[in-house]
Formats: C-alpha cells, structure tokens, sequence
C-alpha cells in the first residue's frame, strides 16, 4: 500500500490560530510520520489521523525536519505512547533534539530580543519560554543526504539546510510528493521562505534549487499544507 496523507491539525499558540500539516505516508510494512507537533497534541493527532483512515498505533517511524517546538516538543509524548516507533532526524538536528546541544532558535531568541518591536518582545519571551520547557528526546537513527528510509521503497531524505542547519525534506517518490517541512511554507497561496526564522536565507535558496531539480508534482508544508497549482513554477519564483 503506498498511500499519503495530510493531517491537519489546529493549534492555537499565544492566541494566533494556525494549522500545522504534518504528513503520514503508508508504504508495505512502514507507516511514517513527518514531524511531531506541539506538546499535548498526541490526541489531536490521533483523531485527525482516523477522519483520514489511518491508525497511528501502526507508526514505524517519526522523521523530525529540524528541531524548532512545533515540530519537536510534541515528540516525547509519541515515543512513550508508540512503543515500536523510531524517531529519525539529520545528524547536525539530533544533538539539538535530545537536548545535548542548546536550541540555535533559543540563541536566535536570545539575540534577537532587544531588537524587536514591544508585541514581538513579547512573542519571543513566549517562545524562550516554551523551548525551555520542551522534553528531549533521544534520536534514534541519523539520516544522511538522499538516503531512502530502511524499510521503505521511496522515502527519500532531501537535505534543505538554511531555515536550520541540520534541516530534511522528505520526497516521496510513489506520488512525486515533496514535503518541505520549513524549507519554505505557503502564505496567500505563494511559497515563501520565512523572513524571521529562517537562519540563513541564501543557504536555503541554493537548497530550493536542488529541490527542483526533483520530479515534483505535489508540495505540502508544515505551514501551509497541500500546495494548490502549478508547484514547479511556484517554487522557482522563490528565487527571484
Ligand atoms: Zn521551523
């Protein structure tokens, strides 16, 4: 069974709503999840994961994109509550996941404070807050660069570093379908790469290039979800 499918999962962060798109992809025996949401959404993800058919008591695997909260703190609660899931990332984000390095965006807060606006102070002070208070967790696989996961036929790991350092895309080669995680998301229908948070934005250019140099029909972000026209011609206005 070779099967994609989006979840849509509603959080509500400092009082702004948005929706976070993790994905599951269903290949023979391996069920894989890409990123892991906040902490104390393990329910919402189990429930929007039945609406889509899918039980995640079969997970496998989590690949975690890169170490930021909203991809990583909600990933202790599904180690302990998934018992036979192996939890993947890039060698450089590992340390940052288990926590035996200090966050780089917690360092990219610290620096940044005095330079923001009163409501972005605030923001950030939130967000200090909450990297300080995520639960490590211990990666068990390195992923390298173009490595198909073990096990599966066509998950491949695409380095996109530039938003991270450490930070993968996942192409998944039955339906040409690259998920992006933040190497760039999706406002008012366009692909962007985020002003704020990515740490280095030409880095993450380049990375865009070798994106396209992919067989890409389909492009779901962690912010935006499923990409709707031509991806291709929408990616490569990102570098212009
Ligand atoms: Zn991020």
């Amino acid at each position: 069974m070779n099967k994609l499918v989006v979840l849509e999962i509603k959080s509500s962060i400092g009082g702004i709503n948005r929706s976070l798109f993790p994905v599951v992809i269903c290949e023979d025996k391996e069920m894989v999840l890409v990123d892991a949401g906040y902490a104390g959404q393990f329910e919402l993800f189990k429930s929007a994961a039945i609406e889509k058919g899918i039980d995640l008591e079969n997970l496998t695997k989590i690949v975690i994109t890169h170490q930021d909260i909203d991809h990583i703190s909600g990933l202790a609660e599904m180690k302990r509550r998934f018992k036979n899931v192996q939890v993947m990332s890039s060698e450089i984000e590992a340390d940052y996941i288990s926590g035996k390095k200090k966050s780089l965006r917690l360092v990219w807060a610290e620096n940044n404070i005095d330079k923001m606006s009163d409501d972005q102070k605030e923001n950030l002070i939130r967000l200090k807050r909450m990297i300080e208070g995520v639960e490590s967790t211990n990666v068990d696989v390195l992923l390298k660069d173009n490595e198909i996961l073990s096990g599966c036929h066509g998950i491949r790991v695409i380095a996109t570093p530039g938003h991270m350092p450490g930070h993968i895309s996942v192409y998944f080669e039955a339906t040409k379908t690259m998920i992006t995680g933040d190497a760039v998301g999706i406002v008012d229908g366009k692909f962007v790469i985020n002003p704020m948070f990515t740490l280095d934005k030409d880095q993450a250019k380049e990375y865009i290039k070798k994106m396209l140099t992919f067989d890409i029909k389909n492009i779901v972000c962690y912010h935006g979800g499923v990409f709707e026209g031509n991806c291709r011609e929408a990616l490569s206005a990102v570098l212009d």
